[in-house]
């Protein structure tokens, strides 16, 4: 589904992602985890070109992303049109969520089909109400999305992604910028995106999603790819340079090996 050859990145000539090599295959579900500053935004970022790699090869489902920067750094020879399909393809969630402010939960979610895909309005009003139902919030449907609490506005940012039926979905710490009370619902949905068959890139700090729910775990540290395995072979055998950064997230709990959350996705 992605493939990424000698991708690299540097912003005012700092190299920020280096010699990035990377196959990700349909239905798998791929954590990235690593310290702050290591690149992991930036990576799924270039992904889906909301930033501009400095060099490399990628592609998104066997089609070529082929990209040119004139000397400002702006995109060049993708036309708006191949970005769309490509925006189309690759589905992002943020940790911000980045839902317009102005328009109502409804809105949200038909806006990117409407605009983008030239859905009529009522076929994509009523793939909208479907997949509120889905992230269990077909009553909100009418609110604007300040009247919700962050995880329901996460969880409706899930759902605007789905509606344009992408190949994948990068996740970029879909759960950090939550009160921690309200993390598993958004967790439970994608959970049950990953038990679907989605193809999700996940940066996240939730290391019990990474453990027990992602196929393939990714360690990034200073911009490269340090560890890629199974998971049971990443916490099994963390890198030194990992088991820090391990102790790092959970300074009390980790010496026992317990993490706060870890009841929660004992059954997945
Ligand atoms: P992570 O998501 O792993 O915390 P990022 O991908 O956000 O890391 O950032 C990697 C490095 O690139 C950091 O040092 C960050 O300061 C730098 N960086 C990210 N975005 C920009 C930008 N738009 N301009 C300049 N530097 C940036
Ligand atoms: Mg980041």
């Amino acid at each position: 589904m992605i493939r990424i050859r000698g991708l690299g990145k540097q912003f005012k000539g700092r190299q920020v992602l280096r010699d990035i090599n990377l196959d990700i295959q349909e239905g798998q579900v791929v954590s990235i985890i690593g310290p702050s500053g290591a690149g992991k935004s930036t990576l799924l970022r270039c992904i889906n070109l909301l930033e501009v790699p400095s060099e490399g090869e990628m592609a998104v489902d066997g089609k070529p992303v082929h990209y040119k920067t004139n000397a400002k750094g702006k995109l060049t020879i993708l036309s708006h049109i191949r970005l769309s399909w490509l925006r189309t393809d690759v589905g992002m969630v943020f940790q911000q969520f980045h839902l317009w402010p102005d328009k109502t939960v409804l809105d949200n979610i038909t806006e990117g089909p409407r605009i983008v895909q030239k859905v009529p309005k009522l076929v994509a009003e009523a793939r909208a109400r479907g997949l509120l139902e889905k992230v269990g919030l077909a009553d909100k449907m009418n609110e604007y999305p300040t009247s919700l609490s962050g995880g329901q506005q996460q969880r409706v940012a899930i759902a605007r992604a789905l509606a344009m039926q992408p190949k994948v979905i990068l996740f970029d710490e879909p759960t950090s910028a939550l009160d921690p009370e309200l993390v598993h619902e958004v967790l439970e949905i994608m959970v049950q995106l990953a038990g679907e068959g989605m193809t999700m890139v996940v940066v996240t700090h939730e290391m019990n999603f990474a453990r027990n729910v992602s196929d393939r775990v990714l360690f990034m540290e200073e911009g490269r790819i340090t560890r890629d395995g199974r998971p049971d072979e990443l916490f099994g055998q963390p890198s030194p340079r990992m088991a820090q950064f391990l102790r790092s997230l959970n300074p009390i709990t980790e010496p026992r090996g317990v993490s706060v959350h870890e009841n929660r996705y004992q059954s997945v």
